[in-house]
């Protein structure tokens, strides 16, 4: 990777033509360019967007991304400045707290029984987007371009070109939407989307706590959605935890001591004594899927594509494997003679995307509406489920391997001791734009 040189953001200084133009500085965002920058050499890239949010507006959540998501962090260079940020998760725990007859059993998975490694790491997104955003800086092929927000796209036969609501200009042969779920990249571009409501918010802090967590995960499926907590480093925890509207109102509310006791009650002691709570905050559940990955020069990524609610830690880590096809699609399309933005290379890419993100946007509906749906035979067929994963152990390998990954192929930035194939070379220099 080109880390030998920092980049001065002179605005003065950028070119106003790139061959792509990353459009987002959210993670999937940040990650995409530093994807494509790693496997193409002598491409022009523009990461467009805000800076991160000053500490006080910092990101209280964290992700958990697993073994593929990792493996593409480590393949870029960027594992060895997360690690320190990051806590293993070795184990996943499912405890059934419905309260409804009969009582499905509990489930505890290891990583161990599948490979060698923990299931993933749980990292905070503040640590995240710093280390992501440090590595585009310092990347010699992409220049960032700061602005509060791009305001406007106009399509071209050949490329896009785009205003901020300072007044920048800029035009890219592939611009990438990863501009989050009210795309304006999807406008341009003229994809439709699904959207669709949960009954349900989430409510997200993190915690410390008497009992040490063992690096376990621990799911309580209760009849309002799932409550999640997942390891952080020492005698500490993230929670994510679903509820009816109403009740996460009155949570949100209350004061911390009142929150922290509500907490402790639900958590039944599984970590002893709940102790410091950071500031709360709520996110409404919503899915939403655009119907295509990308057209016209411009190609969707992250939450601009699916958004997911936020059960089994799926979200990212789709985007990140977004990030990785995208950058292999545009390499491969590079190779036949095709720029980046060219119909072929955003019809590639949608054929390497489309399943995967329509099982995950499946698998994750099925499992939160088997919980908070009032019909017995759904929850006598999810018991039934789980007694079968209990019992059988291939069964539970082959769910925990599903968890983790796609039943299909892995992009190659995603493949473990990545056998470093020949850098793609753009051509004779920068892309320039050609009919595409
Ligand atoms: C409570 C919760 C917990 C989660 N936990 C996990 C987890 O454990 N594992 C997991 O894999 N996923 C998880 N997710 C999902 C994950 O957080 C999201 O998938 C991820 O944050 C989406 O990143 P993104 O870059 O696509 O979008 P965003 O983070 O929304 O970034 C979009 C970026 O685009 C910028 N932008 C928007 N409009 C414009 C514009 N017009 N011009 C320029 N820039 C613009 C925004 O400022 C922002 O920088 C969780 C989600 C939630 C809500």
């Amino acid at each position: 990777m080109a880390h030998d040189q920092h980049h001065q953001n002179d605005q003065n200084d950028l070119p106003h033509h790139a061959d792509i133009a990353v459009i987002g500085s959210g993670p999937a965002g940040l990650i995409a360019a530093l994807a494509i920058a790693d496997t193409i050499d002598n491409l022009r890239l523009l990461s467009v967007g805000p800076p991160p949010p000053p500490a006080h507006r910092a990101d209280l959540r964290t992700t958990a991304l697993m073994t593929p998501a990792i493996t593409l962090l480590r393949n870029l260079g960027l594992w060895d400045a997360l690690s320190k940020h990051a806590t293993p998760l070795e184990n996943l725990q499912i405890i059934d707290a419905t309260g409804r007859l009969p009582r499905a059993p509990d489930l505890f998975f290891q990583a161990r029984e599948i490979q060698a490694e923990p299931f993933g790491y749980n990292i905070r997104n503040s640590d995240l987007l710093t280390v992501l955003q440090t590595a585009i800086d310092r990347h010699r092929a992409i220049t960032r371009l700061e602005t509060k927000a791009v305001t406007a796209l106009t399509r071209q036969p050949d490329h896009v070109s785009a205003v901020t609501i300072e007044g920048q200009e800029f035009s890219a042969n592939l611009i990438i939407g990863a501009d989050g779920r009210h795309s304006i990249c999807r406008k341009a571009a003229g994809i439709g989307v699904k959207s669709w409501r949960y009954p349900q918010v989430a409510i997200v802090c993190n915690f410390s706590h008497s009992r040490p967590h063992h690096y376990t995960s621990t799911e309580f499926h209760t009849a309002e959605g799932p409550l999640t907590t997942v390891p952080l480093e020492g005698n500490a925890s993230s929670l994510v935890w679903v509820l009816h509207p109403d009740h996460a109102d009155a949570l949100m509310t209350e004061s911390d001591t009142a929150f922290r006791d509500h907490l402790q009650e639900r958590l039944e002691g599984l970590l002893g004594q709940v102790e410091t709570v950071s500031r709360r905050a709520h996110f409404p559940l919503a899915g939403q899927q655009a119907d295509s990955m990308g057209r016209d020069h411009i190609a969707l990524l992250g939450e601009a594509a699916h958004v997911l609610p936020p059960i089994g830690a799926q979200g990212l880590n789709l985007s990140f494997r977004d990030a990785a096809w995208l950058a292999q699609c545009i390499a491969k399309g590079l190779a036949a003679g095709h720029p980046p933005g060219h119909d072929t290379v955003l019809q590639d890419y949608d054929d390497h995307r489309r399943s995967d993100i329509t099982e995950r946007i499946m698998a994750v509906d099925l499992l939160n509406r088997s919980l908070i749906s009032e019909a017995l035979p759904i929850h006598l067929a999810r018991g039934f489920g789980l007694h079968l994963l209990k019992r059988f152990a291939p069964l539970r390998q082959l769910a925990m391997k599903r968890g983790l990954r796609p039943s299909g192929e892995l992009p190659r930035l995603m493949q473990p001791q990545l056998a470093r194939p020949h850098k793609q070379m753009a051509a004779t220099g920068p892309v320039r734009h050609s009919p595409g």
